[in-house]
């Protein structure tokens, strides 16, 4: 589903923020990316996201190169990508339905299809009751929930989430991964960044670590 070859970035007047990285990730399956801040972690999911080029290597997405890729053909593959963050990235100005139907909006999708399938996504993240809410009304685990139902309204075959419960405790954290290991029931692949070693080891999935740019365990 996913492959580094050899991947290396550099930003400008920086040193190398990671340093001929090489894993690969199957279809529907479920990885950490760790290491300490600055490790290079978000850098890794942007190269993916095609928000940063690398400098050297090869990045292979469902068999596409993305790693030289012309800057019109982003937006499409863009799609078949779900992104979760820390902060939400919610629009506060939004109701929750709003909030989840901007990116088949954005993918032109039709009306009545918008309907169903945002009340399909919040049906999975258990917030049907609360599409007419507006973010700030929800509590924090509700606001993430939000954000993972825009991450898989577009049914992305592989979701990045960066340090997806950093603001949440560690209940609502372990729901939060409840839900990611449903999806990676149904063929999802899942990279999910994060600094939390308990919530690693209790769940035992891959670990990819980085250490000052290197890929140091998988
Ligand atoms: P992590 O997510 O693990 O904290 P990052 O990927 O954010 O690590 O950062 C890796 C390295 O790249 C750090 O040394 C950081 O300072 C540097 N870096 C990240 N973004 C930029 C940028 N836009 N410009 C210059 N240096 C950057
Ligand atoms: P810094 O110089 O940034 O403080 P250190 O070299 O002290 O970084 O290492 C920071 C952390 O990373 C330590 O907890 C160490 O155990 C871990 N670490 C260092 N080198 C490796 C490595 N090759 N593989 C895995 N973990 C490493």
């Amino acid at each position: 589903m996913l492959k580094f070859e050899h991947v290396s970035k550099r930003y400008p007047d920086a040193g190398e923020a990671l340093s001929d990285v090489c894993f690969h990730l199957y279809r529907g399956e479920m990885a950490f990316l760790t290491g300490r801040s600055g490790a290079g972690k978000s850098t890794l999911l942007k190269l993916i996201a095609m928000m940063e080029q690398c400098n050297r290597g090869v990045i292979t997405l469902d068999n596409q190169n993305i790693s030289r890729i012309s800057d019109w053909r982003i937006p499409y593959i863009r799609r078949h990508l779900g992104l979760i963050f820390q902060d939400y990235k919610l629009l506060n100005d939004r109701t929750v339905f709003d909030n989840v139907a901007l990116p088949l909006i954005v993918s032109g999708v039709n009306h009545q299809e918008i309907s169903r399938r945002v009340r399909a996504a919040l049906d999975k993240v258990k917030l049907l009751s609360k599409e007419r809410k507006y973010p700030l009304a929800l509590s924090g685990g509700e606001q993430q929930r939000v954000g993972i139902a825009r991450a898989i309204v577009n049914k992305p075959k592989l979701i990045l989430a960066d340090e997806p419960t950093g603001n949440l405790d560690p209940d609502l954290s372990a729901e939060i991964m409840y839900m990611f290991e449903e999806f990676k029931q149904v063929g999802v692949t899942i990279l999910i960044a994060t600094h939390d070693i308990e919530l690693i080891n209790s769940l035992g999935h891959r670990v990819l670590t980085l250490h000052k740019g290197h890929l140091v365990a998988s």
